[in-house]
Parts: C-alpha cells; sequence; structure tokens
C-alpha cells in the first residue's frame, strides 16, 4: 500500500507520524513544497515581538525523525496536479524545477492555507504577511529596527491582533485597520470584543474600524496608507487579511469544496472522491453544535484530523467526534476565549436561544491578584443546554472556557453547570466559582 500525503506541517505530518506507527509496512510519501516541516505558527508573534529568539523551538519534531521512523520526506517539491482518476499527482522540483509524476493508492492533501492579500501593484520591502517561517524572520529583523516606528496592521482578526502584541513590545506606535466595526468580530461577541477594543485604546493602540486601505502609497517602501477616513504614516506594513485554503491545484478533480476552496471532509477525514482524505487549513471540520461543515483553520483540528486521517489511511477505522473551533488569544494585558457557537452564530442560524452576559472574578477579594471575569453563555431555550461560551479577563478566564467546552461537549445544561463541583481554595477562586454563577443565572 502506498499512501501519498501533500503538506508536511500539523495535518499531514500528524497523519505520517500516526500512520507510520500503526502501519510500519506502508510506503509513506510526502510531498512539501518549503524544507520547514512539522513547524507551528502558532509561536510567530512571539518569535517576532521577542519572547523568544529561536526560530528552531517552533518546530515540534525534526525532519531527520521522520525520515529515521521510515517517512519518504521529500522537500521542495510542489504538486502542481491531480488526477484522481488514474491516482496520479505531478510535482515540481522547485529546486531542479525538474517536472514529473507519482502514482498512490491512498492520497491526503493538507495543503494548509495561504495569506490572503491586497491587489498591489508593485512589492514593497516594508510589508509582510506573517503566516510562515520565512514571514517571522523577515518581520522580526525589520521590526526591529530603531527607524521603524510606525506599524500599520491591516486586518483584525486573530492573527492581526496577535501582531499588536509583538509590536507592543517593542515599545511601536500601531494603528489597527480592520474592515469589520468590531475586532475579531468573526470570532467573539460584541460584549466581549467591546472589552478587548478598550484594552487596546487603554494601551495607545490606535484602532480604525470599519475602514478599508484604498491606497499604499510609496516607491519601493510604503510611506502612507489611505483608508477610506483617513491617512496614517507607515514605517511597516502587517497584512493580517486572513487565509484561504491552498486548494487550486486541484482544479482538475471533482473534489467537493466550500465556495473558499476548502475541501468538505466527513468525520473520518474522507472526501467526496475515493481513496483521497483531507484535514487542516484546507479542508472543513464538523462542527459538533451545529453539525455543519465549518471552515475553522486552527492548529488543534489540523492535529486532531490530522491523525485520524492518518488511522483511516491504516485501517483502523476512526472518526472525530467534531469541533468547538475552541480558541483564545490574549490581547495585551487581557485574555479571552470562545468555545461552542456565539449569540451571533445562534441568532443567525434561527435557534430557540437564550444568552447571558455575568461579570464576576477568579478568586476571593482578600487574596491578592483578584481581577473580573466576564462570561456569556449562549444555551438552548427550552432545553437549556449549553450550545457556546466566551470568557475575558485579565486573570484565569482561558482555562475556564475549558470547562465550557467539556460541558458543550457532554451537553450538559445551565442548570448543571451551575452545580457542578468546580474546586476552590482563596487564590484560584471563589465557593461558588464564577461559571457556576453563570450557570445559575442562566435560566
Ligand atoms: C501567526 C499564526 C498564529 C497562529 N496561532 C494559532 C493558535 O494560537 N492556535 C491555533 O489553534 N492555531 C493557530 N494558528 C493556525 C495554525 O498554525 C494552523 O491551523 C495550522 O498550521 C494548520 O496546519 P496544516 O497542516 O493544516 O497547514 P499548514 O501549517 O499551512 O501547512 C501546510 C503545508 O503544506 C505545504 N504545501 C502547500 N501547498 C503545497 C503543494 N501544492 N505541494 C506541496 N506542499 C504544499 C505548505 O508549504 C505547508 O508547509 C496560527 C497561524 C498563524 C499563521
Amino acid at each position: 500500500m502506498k499512501v501519498v500525503i501533500i503538506g508536511a506541517v500539523a495535518a499531514g505530518m500528524s497523519a505520517a507520524a500516526k500512520l507510520k506507527r500503526i502501519k510500519p509496512n506502508f510506503e509513506v510519501v510526502v510531498y512539501e513544497k518549503t524544507d520547514i516541516v512539522s513547524f507551528g505558527a502558532c509561536g510567530l508573534p512571539y518569535y517576532v515581538g521577542g519572547f523568544f529568539d529561536n526560530s528552531n523551538m517552533m518546530i515540534a519534531r525534526e525532519k531527520s525523525k521522520f525520515i529515521e521512523s521510515g517517512i519518504d520526506l521529500k522537500t521542495f517539491k510542489e504538486v502542481i496536479d491531480v488526477d484522481t482518476d488514474n491516482k496520479i499527482i505531478t510535482i515540481k522540483d522547485l529546486l531542479t524545477k525538474e517536472v514529473f509524476t507519482d502514482n498512490y493508492d491512498r492520497l491526503m492533501i493538507a495543503t494548509g492555507a495561504s495569506s490572503i492579500m491586497p491587489s498591489l501593484d508593485k512589492p514593497y520591502e516594508n510589508l509582510s504577511t506573517l503566516k510562515d517561517m520565512n514571514d517571522g524572520i523577515k518581520l522580526r529583523e525589520l521590526i526591529n529596527k530603531e527607524e521603524i516606528n510606525n506599524i500599520v496592521i491591516v486586518g483584525s482578526g486573530f492573527i492581526g491582533i496577535e501582531t499588536i502584541e509583538a509590536a507592543k513590545k517593542l515599545n511601536k506606535n500601531i494603528h489597527l485597520i480592520g474592515r469589520s466595526n468590531r475586532i475579531l468580530s468573526k470570532v467573539f461577541d460584541k460584549e466581549i470584543t467591546d472589552l478587548l477594543e478598550e484594552e487596546l485604546r487603554k494601551n495607545n493602540v490606535h484602532i480604525h474600524l470599519g475602514e478599508t486601505v484604498q491606497e499604499y502609497v510609496g516607491n519601493n517602501k510604503i510611506e502612507k496608507v489611505i483608508t477610506n477616513k483617513c491617512e496614517i504614516n507607515a514605517d511597516l506594513v502587517v497584512i493580517a487579511m486572513g487565509v484561504k485554503p491552498n486548494t487550486s491545484f486541484l482544479k482538475n478533480t471533482n473534489i467537493e469544496m466550500l465556495s473558499n476552496g476548502a475541501i468538505i471532509v466527513d468525520e473520518c477525514g474522507r472526501t467526496s472522491v475515493k481513496d483521497v482524505y483531507s484535514a487542516g487549513d484546507c479542508a472543513t471540520i464538523k462542527n459538533l453544535v451545529t453539525n455543519e461543515n465549518m471552515y475553522a483553520p486552527l492548529a488543534t483540528g489540523a492535529n486532531k484530523l490530522g491523525r485520524i486521517v492518518g488511522e483511516n489511511l491504516g485501517d483502523i477505522n476512526s472518526s472525530f467526534p467534531g469541533s468547538l473551533a475552541s480558541s483564545c488569544i490574549k490581547v495585551l494585558d487581557m485574555e479571552a476565549a470562545v468555545t461552542g457557537i456565539t449569540e451571533e452564530k445562534a441568532k443567525s442560524l434561527n435557534l430557540d436561544y437564550k444568552a447571558k452576559f455575568i461579570t464576576n472574578y477568579n478568586q476571593t477579594h482578600y487574596y491578592p491578584g483578584r481581577e473580573k471575569l466576564f462570561i456569556k453563555l449562549v444555551y438552548d431555550a427550552k432545553t437549556k443546554v449549553i450550545l457556546g461560551g466566551q470568557i475575558a479577563g485579565y486573570k484565569d478566564a482561558v482555562q475556564r472556557a475549558n470547562v465550557i467546552a467539556t460541558a458543550i461537549t457532554a451537553k450538559m445544561t445551565t442548570e448543571q453547570l451551575g452545580m457542578l463541583d468546580l474546586c476552590y481554595a482563596p487564590p484560584f477562586a471563589t465557593t461558588w466559582d464564577a461559571l457556576n454563577v453563570a450557570g445559575n443565572v442562566s435560566k
């Protein structure tokens, strides 16, 4: 049995490693267009900001370890075409420019996603995305230059906001431009984004919401960014406008995709074409609450569904129960997390839901370090089953969201959350934890 995997990061290498462990006799070939494998992009904003210095720390497992395990890892090889009728792929060697073909019995597509770029009339030296290792190295070098002070970040999603953390650590002057009228608008409801925006403003980040860039002005370097509302001086521009799945090389196949190009997969990672699997940022993942095929490009889902695909490629029947798109972010001194569905999502699906937003505390008032916690629960109006939760605060917010993720998975009601036996000691919680309180008031 010959299995070919395209893409050697979270989804691809999770599958390859799992498959080789369970089926050492299978031939496992991985094609990767760069020479960087098993790379955790999640560390990039902190590498750029100088929270750590060795970029290799973002490599989860060395190339040599995969090769020693028997995986035939081929780097600088870009797959440019797939013929699923004849089970043949076409590859371009990016070093020699040679084009050749290979065959497979089973195929996994784990090609991830690329940054969405604005249309530019020329390349600019001081413009970068933050998606891969090369971006990280370039951006770190640029942002550390003393003459670079005004940082303009275009896009107010996760990567844009995390870039603020990096720029702030280096005491830069930051402008954030977002097309939507809220930051992180696709992720959190307004109660939470209001708090996060306040935190940014408090720290002198200039937020431009409901604005779109109309022009980048400059020759080799951008000097000014013109939006529909103002002009901003720029020494460095970071593009963080979201990502799109890397699936255009599949144009000659009948693999079903969403309108954004994400490959539709079932809970086993199977695509609509026999013997072709996919996972990670190039594919959908099943939403545990709504059962929809959603696009949630997160490392968590890529690793988990990647491993499930590895098992299925190796004839172990496994399925992924579904994702809550649980995600979290540090916004300067604040932290915030979301799991399950937001109120906006519940509304858009016309669900019979209720939502409750409360303010409480992470711990007792007499022990040093008490901070406010802001919790929002979304739940079924009739059954009170919890559908989603969002938490923000200055301390202990994110880990509490994991309790809500567990509650949603177990289909717990708000009443059960209210009585859940959570632990308590004065430095960590109150006798009725903030989550118990949120559950109890969500009637
Ligand atoms: C700055 C940043 C911060 C992030 N922070 C978080 C976080 O905190 N939490 C979280 O859960 N997620 C985070 N993510 C998302 C996370 O990194 C991704 O979800 C994860 O990397 C997806 O893994 P993947 O294997 O699907 O795809 P990728 O990591 O994109 O890897 C795909 C690989 O396929 C290769 N490839 C593409 N096309 C071809 C081709 N045609 N032929 C051969 N090879 C090809 C690419 O070169 C690449 O190496 C972050 C992402 C970024 C960029």
